[in-house]
């Protein structure tokens, strides 16, 4: 079993976009600049809005978190929206999911002009990501196939099953999966809750992903020996055994799974880390104009 290991692939990838973004400076007379907004203060959203900001300033991006009452309106969100759309000095803008239940996720991200897109959500992109098209890969299945490439992981004609189907992660991961590129190529099954048989289904994965928000939902006896293991799940839970006051767990019961796995990703030290690469990389690209030319 080897670990696929998201602090050092993630320390090393970071150590480039690092040189890229003095490039940048240098040449632009300012930083690249990544706005969040966050709205409410759910503990979870909190701490991956501080964990977005401080990898900015690692790396020397400039980043500024918006914040706003779990009351503001749709309307007033969707007006700041349009104001960082013209900015020219703000390359990337996301905003934090969820939202509270007064205000349509679809209408928020729909707002955002595609090319400040770093977290990938627009349809503009996830429809030119379909298309192998340039475009803003949601920043998870982004920092997943970036450790994919990073080991060299041959792909190709593997049988990959995505479980679970979220806008964000599961389908995003499942198209690029398939896609004629490398890592890609894959046959690609993509589970659900309403998948019959999902043991069976698993069973058949060279590749596994697991993004269902359960913790250790994937057991050992749904794993294929030899299998790679991607844990894409992040679950709190309450804990006196830490100082931050909870512990995280992953979709896979990895103590179980791994002796299984040729290859599996912890949690945590895994495709989290990952995912901030994948927002830092959209945000270079955002800032530098390659995907989209700027203005
Ligand atoms: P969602 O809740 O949006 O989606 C969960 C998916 O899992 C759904 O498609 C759902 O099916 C499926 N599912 C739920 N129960 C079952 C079941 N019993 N059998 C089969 N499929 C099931 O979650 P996300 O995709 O947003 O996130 C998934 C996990 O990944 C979470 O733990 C989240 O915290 C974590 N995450 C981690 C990130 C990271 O950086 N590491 C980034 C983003 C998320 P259906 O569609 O039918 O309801």
């Amino acid at each position: 079993m080897n670990i696929l290991d998201g602090k050092e692939v993630s320390a090393k990838i970071k150590e480039d976009i690092k040189v890229e973004a003095a490039a940048f400076t240098a040449a632009a007379g300012r930083k690249p600049h990544l706005v969040a907004i966050l709205v409410g203060n759910d503990g979870g959203s909190e701490t991956y809005v501080a964990s977005k900001m401080r990898n900015c300033e690692l790396v020397g991006f400039e980043s500024t978190n918006i914040r706003y009452d779990v009351e503001v309106s749709e309307a007033e969100l969707i007006a700041k929206i349009q104001e960082i759309n013209k900015d020219p000095n703000i390359d990337g803008l996301i905003v934090q999911l969820p939202l509270p239940a007064h205000i349509d996720p679809d209408k928020v991200t729909e707002a955002i002009d595609h090319r400040k897109d770093v977290d990938g959500f627009h349809p503009i992109n996830l429809g030119r990501m379909q298309r192998n098209l340039p475009c803003f890969i949601p920043a998870t299945p982004y920092g997943i196939m970036l450790m994919l490439a990073h080991y060299g992981i041959d792909t190709a004609g593997k049988h990959a099953v995505v479980v679970g189907r979220s806008n964000i992660v599961g389908s995003p991961m499942s198209i690029l999966l398939a896609r004629n590129s490398n890592p890609g190529n894959c046959t690609v099954t993509l589970t659900h809750s309403r998948t019959k048989d999902l043991k069976t289904e698993v069973l058949r994965g060279d590749i596994v992903v697991a993004a269902i928000g359960k913790k250790n939902f994937v057991t050992a006896d749904m794993v294929k020996e030899g299998a790679i293991v991607i844990d894409v799940g992040i679950n709190r839970e309450n804990s006196t055994e830490t100082k931050s006051g909870f512990k995280l767990y992953g979709d896979v019961d990895f103590d179980n799974v791994a002796p299984k796995a040729s290859w599996i990703t912890p949690v945590p030290g895994g495709v989290g880390l990952m995912t901030i690469v994948g927002l830092l990389k959209n945000t270079l690209e955002a800032a530098k104009g390659t995907i989209y030319a700027k203005g």
